[in-house]
Protein backbone atom coordinates (compact mmCIF):
# COMPACT_ATOMS: atom_id res chain seq x y z
CA UNK A 1 0.00 0.00 0.00
CA UNK A 2 0.95 3.25 -1.06
CA UNK A 3 2.39 5.88 2.31
CA UNK A 4 0.37 8.66 2.93
CA UNK A 5 1.76 11.94 4.80
CA UNK A 6 -1.00 14.11 6.31
CA UNK A 7 -0.09 17.84 6.41
CA UNK A 8 -1.92 19.77 9.01
CA UNK A 9 -1.88 23.38 8.99
CA UNK A 10 -1.62 25.68 12.15
CA UNK A 11 0.22 28.13 11.44
CA UNK A 12 -2.57 31.23 10.53
CA UNK A 13 -3.34 34.06 12.22
CA UNK A 14 -6.76 33.75 12.39
CA UNK A 15 -7.69 38.01 12.65
CA UNK A 16 -10.94 37.30 11.08
CA UNK A 17 -12.21 35.27 14.16
CA UNK A 18 -11.47 38.72 16.30
CA UNK A 19 -10.30 36.85 19.63
CA UNK A 20 -6.85 36.86 21.28
CA UNK A 21 -6.61 32.84 20.91
CA UNK A 22 -5.76 31.54 17.32
CA UNK A 23 -8.87 29.57 16.14
CA UNK A 24 -6.94 26.30 15.61
CA UNK A 25 -7.14 26.39 19.50
CA UNK A 26 -10.42 27.80 20.80
CA UNK A 27 -12.11 24.81 22.28
CA UNK A 28 -15.57 23.24 20.61
CA UNK A 29 -17.11 20.68 22.56
CA UNK A 30 -14.72 20.98 25.23
CA UNK A 31 -11.46 20.21 22.90
CA UNK A 32 -9.54 22.51 20.40
CA UNK A 33 -10.88 22.83 16.65
CA UNK A 34 -7.39 21.49 15.88
CA UNK A 35 -7.92 18.05 17.81
CA UNK A 36 -10.51 17.00 15.39
CA UNK A 37 -9.02 16.47 12.13
CA UNK A 38 -6.01 15.34 14.02
CA UNK A 39 -7.90 12.68 15.54
CA UNK A 40 -8.86 11.31 12.24
CA UNK A 41 -5.91 11.38 10.92
CA UNK A 42 -4.32 9.61 13.71
CA UNK A 43 -7.11 6.59 13.75
CA UNK A 44 -7.18 6.40 9.55
CA UNK A 45 -5.28 3.08 8.65
CA UNK A 46 -4.72 5.37 5.69
CA UNK A 47 -2.00 7.59 6.88
CA UNK A 48 0.72 6.65 8.39
CA UNK A 49 2.40 10.26 9.58
CA UNK A 50 1.12 13.43 10.70
CA UNK A 51 3.34 16.66 10.04
CA UNK A 52 1.60 19.77 11.83
CA UNK A 53 2.54 22.98 10.74
CA UNK A 54 2.15 25.90 12.96
CA UNK A 55 3.70 29.40 14.13
CA UNK A 56 7.14 29.51 15.80
CA UNK A 57 5.90 30.71 19.01
CA UNK A 58 3.55 27.86 19.29
CA UNK A 59 5.60 24.87 18.63
CA UNK A 60 6.33 23.63 22.38
CA UNK A 61 2.25 24.45 22.50
CA UNK A 62 1.50 21.93 20.13
CA UNK A 63 3.49 19.17 21.01
CA UNK A 64 3.08 19.42 24.90
CA UNK A 65 -0.66 20.48 24.33
CA UNK A 66 -2.29 18.96 21.63
CA UNK A 67 0.10 16.03 20.07
CA UNK A 68 1.05 14.21 23.52
CA UNK A 69 -1.72 15.61 25.63
CA UNK A 70 -4.17 13.89 23.06
CA UNK A 71 -1.95 10.90 22.46
CA UNK A 72 -1.44 11.57 18.21
CA UNK A 73 1.45 9.52 18.14
CA UNK A 74 1.66 9.88 14.23
CA UNK A 75 2.43 13.73 14.89
CA UNK A 76 6.40 13.16 13.97
CA UNK A 77 7.27 16.81 13.00
CA UNK A 78 5.77 19.68 14.46
CA UNK A 79 7.30 22.55 11.74
CA UNK A 80 7.03 25.93 11.12
CA UNK A 81 4.96 27.70 9.11
CA UNK A 82 5.16 31.26 6.88
CA UNK A 83 3.55 34.21 6.51
CA UNK A 84 1.34 33.10 3.66
CA UNK A 85 -0.66 29.49 3.06
CA UNK A 86 1.51 28.51 0.85
CA UNK A 87 4.46 29.12 2.21
CA UNK A 88 3.13 27.14 5.53
CA UNK A 89 2.24 24.19 2.74
CA UNK A 90 5.89 24.53 1.01
CA UNK A 91 7.48 24.10 5.19
CA UNK A 92 5.25 20.67 5.34
CA UNK A 93 6.62 19.27 2.53
CA UNK A 94 9.93 19.86 2.98
CA UNK A 95 9.52 18.17 6.56
CA UNK A 96 8.20 15.18 5.14
CA UNK A 97 10.06 11.90 4.52
CA UNK A 98 9.15 8.76 1.83
CA UNK A 99 5.69 9.54 1.67
CA UNK A 100 3.68 8.78 -2.16
CA UNK A 101 0.86 11.08 -1.52
CA UNK A 102 0.55 13.94 1.01
CA UNK A 103 -3.18 14.76 2.37
CA UNK A 104 -2.95 18.90 2.83
CA UNK A 105 -5.58 19.88 5.37
CA UNK A 106 -6.36 22.98 6.88
CA UNK A 107 -6.51 22.22 11.06
CA UNK A 108 -9.03 24.93 11.18
CA UNK A 109 -11.69 22.27 9.11
CA UNK A 110 -12.57 19.57 12.28
CA UNK A 111 -15.00 17.79 10.77
CA UNK A 112 -13.42 15.51 8.25
CA UNK A 113 -14.48 11.43 8.17
CA UNK A 114 -12.76 8.38 7.21
CA UNK A 115 -15.46 8.57 4.14
CA UNK A 116 -13.83 12.02 2.96
CA UNK A 117 -10.31 10.40 3.29
CA UNK A 118 -11.23 7.11 1.29
CA UNK A 119 -12.43 9.23 -1.65
CA UNK A 120 -9.36 11.45 -1.54
CA UNK A 121 -7.14 8.28 -1.67
CA UNK A 122 -9.57 7.36 -4.57
CA UNK A 123 -9.46 10.56 -6.68
CA UNK A 124 -5.38 10.68 -6.04
CA UNK A 125 -4.55 7.12 -7.53
CA UNK A 126 -6.46 8.46 -10.73
CA UNK A 127 -4.79 11.46 -11.71
CA UNK A 128 -1.85 12.10 -9.11
CA UNK A 129 -4.26 15.68 -7.69
CA UNK A 130 -7.63 15.26 -6.43
CA UNK A 131 -9.71 18.15 -3.77
CA UNK A 132 -12.08 17.77 -1.93
CA UNK A 133 -15.22 19.57 -2.04
CA UNK A 134 -19.04 20.00 -2.60
CA UNK A 135 -21.70 21.06 -5.71
CA UNK A 136 -22.15 24.42 -5.05
CA UNK A 137 -25.49 25.12 -3.35
CA UNK A 138 -26.07 28.75 -4.50
CA UNK A 139 -25.57 30.62 -7.75
CA UNK A 140 -22.23 31.53 -8.09
CA UNK A 141 -21.46 35.25 -10.11
CA UNK A 142 -18.25 35.99 -11.15
CA UNK A 143 -17.51 40.09 -10.65
CA UNK A 144 -16.00 42.62 -12.36
CA UNK A 145 -13.91 45.31 -11.41
CA UNK A 146 -16.66 47.55 -10.91
CA UNK A 147 -18.41 45.31 -8.88
CA UNK A 148 -20.70 44.31 -11.53
CA UNK A 149 -21.66 40.66 -12.48
CA UNK A 150 -19.29 39.55 -15.13
CA UNK A 151 -20.32 36.24 -15.79
CA UNK A 152 -22.80 33.12 -14.04
CA UNK A 153 -21.34 29.97 -14.14
CA UNK A 154 -23.67 27.14 -14.91
CA UNK A 155 -24.05 26.26 -11.42
CA UNK A 156 -23.93 22.33 -12.20
CA UNK A 157 -20.50 22.46 -12.92
CA UNK A 158 -19.78 25.03 -9.84
CA UNK A 159 -18.14 22.95 -6.99
CA UNK A 160 -16.91 24.88 -3.73
CA UNK A 161 -13.37 23.61 -2.64
CA UNK A 162 -12.46 21.89 1.02
CA UNK A 163 -9.44 20.58 2.13
CA UNK A 164 -7.82 18.01 2.53
CA UNK A 165 -6.48 18.00 -1.15
CA UNK A 166 -4.50 15.15 -1.87
CA UNK A 167 -1.48 14.86 -4.39
CA UNK A 168 1.70 12.03 -5.54
CA UNK A 169 4.28 14.13 -3.24
CA UNK A 170 6.73 14.29 -6.24
CA UNK A 171 4.21 16.28 -8.28
CA UNK A 172 2.67 19.06 -5.40
CA UNK A 173 6.95 18.90 -4.31
CA UNK A 174 7.50 20.09 -8.05
CA UNK A 175 4.57 22.27 -8.63
CA UNK A 176 5.67 24.32 -5.46
CA UNK A 177 9.21 24.83 -6.43
CA UNK A 178 8.34 25.86 -9.60
CA UNK A 179 5.89 28.59 -8.13
CA UNK A 180 8.23 29.87 -5.69
CA UNK A 181 10.45 31.02 -8.75
CA UNK A 182 7.81 32.99 -10.04
CA UNK A 183 5.31 36.14 -8.53
CA UNK A 184 2.34 34.17 -7.89
CA UNK A 185 0.31 35.65 -5.30
CA UNK A 186 -3.44 34.98 -5.10
CA UNK A 187 -3.05 31.38 -4.32
CA UNK A 188 -5.24 30.28 -1.86
CA UNK A 189 -5.37 26.19 -2.55
CA UNK A 190 -2.95 23.74 -4.31
CA UNK A 191 -4.95 22.33 -6.14
CA UNK A 192 -4.10 25.72 -8.14
CA UNK A 193 -0.68 25.21 -7.86
CA UNK A 194 -1.05 22.32 -10.18
CA UNK A 195 -3.22 23.73 -12.34
CA UNK A 196 -0.97 26.48 -13.41
CA UNK A 197 2.49 24.67 -12.81
CA UNK A 198 1.36 21.23 -15.00
CA UNK A 199 -0.05 19.65 -17.18
CA UNK A 200 -1.92 17.28 -14.60
CA UNK A 201 -5.68 17.10 -14.08
CA UNK A 202 -7.22 17.50 -10.63
CA UNK A 203 -10.25 14.84 -9.60
CA UNK A 204 -13.06 16.43 -7.48
CA UNK A 205 -14.22 14.55 -4.63
CA UNK A 206 -17.36 14.85 -2.69
CA UNK A 207 -16.28 16.16 0.64
CA UNK A 208 -19.45 17.00 3.37
CA UNK A 209 -21.91 20.24 3.86
CA UNK A 210 -20.63 19.93 7.01
CA UNK A 211 -16.47 20.41 6.22
CA UNK A 212 -16.84 23.89 7.07
CA UNK A 213 -13.57 26.39 7.92
CA UNK A 214 -13.75 27.78 11.22
CA UNK A 215 -13.18 31.48 10.18
CA UNK A 216 -15.61 34.06 11.79
CA UNK A 217 -17.31 33.64 15.22
CA UNK A 218 -20.61 32.62 13.96
CA UNK A 219 -18.78 29.11 12.69
CA UNK A 220 -18.02 27.88 16.51
CA UNK A 221 -21.94 28.19 17.19
CA UNK A 222 -22.52 25.79 13.81
CA UNK A 223 -19.50 23.74 14.69
CA UNK A 224 -21.09 23.32 18.39
CA UNK A 225 -24.53 22.56 16.98
CA UNK A 226 -22.69 20.00 14.54
CA UNK A 227 -21.01 18.00 17.35
CA UNK A 228 -24.55 18.15 19.47
CA UNK A 229 -25.70 16.01 16.67
CA UNK A 230 -23.17 13.55 17.29
O1 LIG B 1 -6.73 31.90 6.75
P1 LIG B 1 -7.41 30.67 6.32
O2 LIG B 1 -8.60 30.31 7.18
O3 LIG B 1 -7.75 30.59 4.88
O4 LIG B 1 -6.35 29.51 6.57
C1 LIG B 1 -6.60 28.18 6.21
C2 LIG B 1 -5.66 27.26 6.99
O5 LIG B 1 -4.31 27.55 6.64
C3 LIG B 1 -5.79 27.42 8.50
O6 LIG B 1 -5.80 26.14 9.08
C4 LIG B 1 -4.57 28.23 8.88
O7 LIG B 1 -4.07 27.96 10.18
C5 LIG B 1 -3.56 27.78 7.81
N1 LIG B 1 -2.54 28.82 7.51
C6 LIG B 1 -1.20 28.51 7.73
N2 LIG B 1 -0.24 29.47 7.47
C7 LIG B 1 -0.57 30.70 7.03
C8 LIG B 1 -1.93 31.01 6.79
C9 LIG B 1 -2.90 30.05 7.04
O8 LIG B 1 -0.88 27.40 8.16
N3 LIG B 1 0.39 31.60 6.82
Amino acid sequence: MEKCTAIVLAAGQGTRMGTSVRKQFLKIGGYPVLYYSLRCFQESPLIQEIVLVTEETYLSYCREKIADTYGFTKVKKIVPGGKERYDSVYAGLMACTDCDYVFIHDGARPFITEEILKRGLAGVRKTGACVIGMPSKDTVKLADAEGCVKETPDRNHVWMIQTPQIFQYSLIRKAHESMRKKDMTFVTDDAMVVEQETGVKVCLAEGSYQNIKITTPEDIAVAEAFLDEK
